[in-house]
């Protein structure tokens, strides 16, 4: 499997010392000591270009972040229960960013613990326990929601209050408007819910449908399933984990793309762009209830080395445009994806907003056969020209192009050659 002798004995003693439950990325795992902006090196110096990381979302080791966390470790790390200005000056520069409606912020290490907390809060609120995401969602590790995160496959049973409705999915669909069909499964599992006596509290969606395959367009197709939710007395909340802090290049949330104000907005990967913090921003009359039963208190979320990397992580998105570059350079490369499309049938759609890239590959494009095996092939024939991406949707056969906000057009243009490259590699289908 061509894994090198060095590498082999690091695998037996990841097994040895962290167990079975672990997963290594491609069949021949690449191992990192360094990275720098779009670039990630292993110890013989070779790089790898990051087309995969939306954690270290302004740039590995951005040495403006760096500077701020390592200022403030200098100085003081505590928690929530004393008073200090960094949690107020990070909660009120984050805030600006939301619609006025959300108005309160709460911290976490996480963005399972960020997805909890929403999932408490909206039982309080709603005096319900009904979850409702998608078919393939992942939402993270906490019992509760490990539970409402298909996508973790067979080892998970979904909780009892948990349904799920098909992904939108505009190239799968059925030629029903995504929008509406979405509503309808949405309706359907409220109607569902309320059958077996359960009081549906949320629709908690990744507003760019992530493990679900990628699914962006046509902007605003989540407004009637919203509506619907909020009929039946529930809430909405966006995980903004993966689209969330200028991805989708259009603002700095995916649920923007939708003209929404969800109720609750989860928060967490490119936040510290790798420091671990996370979030949950909120309307305040949803945390009423939750806040005056329950004290909350999260031992790291909110400290102030991770509030402080929070800001620069802001400072570093406005100061260099980061949210217009993923408009721009996610052009760009969407628009040479689909001049590969034209050369290669096995590209049966690419789609996606900003720098958050899916790629379908099929094995004949009138039937859409997922070409699953060919899309592993890609994935590991491109992390062996160094160019790292990863797959995702039902049948792992769309391409999963997330690269750190940093990417410009000649990053671009190297991911493409090799997508070339590769593609002609392919044995004809
Ligand atoms: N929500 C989504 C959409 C995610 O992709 C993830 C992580 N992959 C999470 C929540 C959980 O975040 P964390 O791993 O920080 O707990």
């Amino acid at each position: 499997n061509g894994v090198a002798a060095r590498e082999q004995a690091m695998i037996a003693r990841r097994q040895k010392l962290l167990g079975p439950a672990y997963r290594l990325f491609y069949s021949n795992p690449v191992h990192l000591v360094r990275g720098e902006g779009v670039w990630l090196y292993d110890p013989d110096g070779n790089r790898y270009l990051d087309v995969y990381n939306n954690v270290a979302s302004v740039g590995h080791c951005h040495p403006h972040v760096v500077a701020a966390l390592a200022r403030q470790a200098a100085v003081l790390n505590t928690h929530t229960r004393y008073l200090n200005d960094t949690i107020l000056d990070y909660a009120e520069k984050l805030l600006v960013h939301f619609p006025p409606e959300l108005s309160h912020v709460m911290f976490t290490c996480t963005g399972s613990e960020a997805n909890d907390l929403a999932y408490r809060a909206a039982c309080a609120h709603t005096g319900g326990t009904g979850m409702i995401v998608t078919q393939l969602a992942y939402h993270g590790v906490t019992v509760a929601i490990s539970e409402m995160s298909p996508s973790l496959g067979g080892g998970i049973t979904l909780g009892q209050q948990v349904r799920t409705v098909p992904a939108p999915d505009l190239y799968r669909g059925g030629g029903e408007d995504v929008g509406e069909e979405m509503a309808r499964h949405v309706r359907a599992a409220i109607a569902d819910l309320q059958a077996c006596g359960i009081r549906p509290a949320a629709l908690l969606v990744d507003t760019i449908f992530s493990s679900d395959g990628v699914f962006a367009d046509p902007p605003g197709f989540l407004a009637p399933a919203v509506a619907a939710i909020r009929d039946a007395g529930a809430l909405f909340i966006a995980d903004e984990v993966q689209p969330g802090f200028g991805r989708t290049g259009e603002g700095m949330w995916g649920f923007s793309r939708h003209g929404l104000v969800p109720d609750m907005v989860t928060l967490g990967k490119p936040m510290g762009n790798g420091h671990p913090i996370a979030g949950m921003v909120a309307r305040p009359e949803i945390l009423e209830r939750f806040g005056s039963r329950t004290r909350y208190f999260n031992t790291f979320g909110g400290n102030p080395v991770s509030c402080a990397v929070g800001q620069a992580v802001l400072e570093v998105i406005e100061g260099e445009d980061l949210v217009r570059n993923a408009a721009e350079t996610g052009a760009y490369l969407r628009q040479g994806l689909m001049a590969l499309a034209e050369r290669f049938e096995i590209i049966g759609d690419v789609r996606g907003a900003g720098l958050f890239v899916g790629v379908e590959l099929v094995a004949d494009r009138a039937g859409k056969t997922p070409a699953t095996a060919e899309t592993a092939r890609l994935v590991n024939g491109l992390r062996d020209r160094r160019v790292l991406i990863s797959a995702a949707g039902p049948a792992a056969n769309v391409l999963k192009i997330r690269p750190p906000l940093v990417f410009r057009r000649e990053h671009a243009d190297l991911f493409l050659e090799a997508m070339e490259a590769e593609l002609t590699a392919l044995p004809a289908g």
